[in-house]
C-alpha cells in the first residue's frame, strides 16, 4: 500500500484512518495512524512523527507554489 507523504487521512479501503498509541515494548506510547476499520497488512499504518514530519515538508511545498503562483498573478496585473 502506498500512502504517499505526509497524513493518512485515508485507507485504500475507503475508511478514514484513526491514531492510536502502540504498547508494544519496542515502541511505548508511540502514536502511529493506522485504518479505522481493519489492522491488518493491506491497510494503512503509519507512525505519527513520521507523518507529521513528512506533512511538514508537503505543506511547505505547497506554501513555496502558492507563493510564486501569487507573484506571477501580481506580475501579470503590472
Ligand atoms: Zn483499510
Amino acid at each position: 500500500m502506498d500512502l504517499g507523504r505526509g497524513i493518512p487521512r485515508t485507507c485504500d479501503c475507503g475508511a478514514a484512518t484513526v491514531v492510536l498509541t502502540s504498547n508494544t515494548a519496542r515502541n511505548p506510547r508511540r502514536r502511529f495512524y493506522r485504518c479505522g476499520a481493519i489492522s491488518g497488512e493491506n491497510h494503512a499504518f503509519k507512525w505519527l512523527d513520521e507523518a507529521h514530519d513528512e506533512e511538514f515538508v508537503v505543506v511547505a511545498n505547497k506554501l513555496a507554489t502558492m507563493e510564486q503562483d501569487l507573484a506571477d498573478i501580481k506580475a501579470d496585473l503590472e
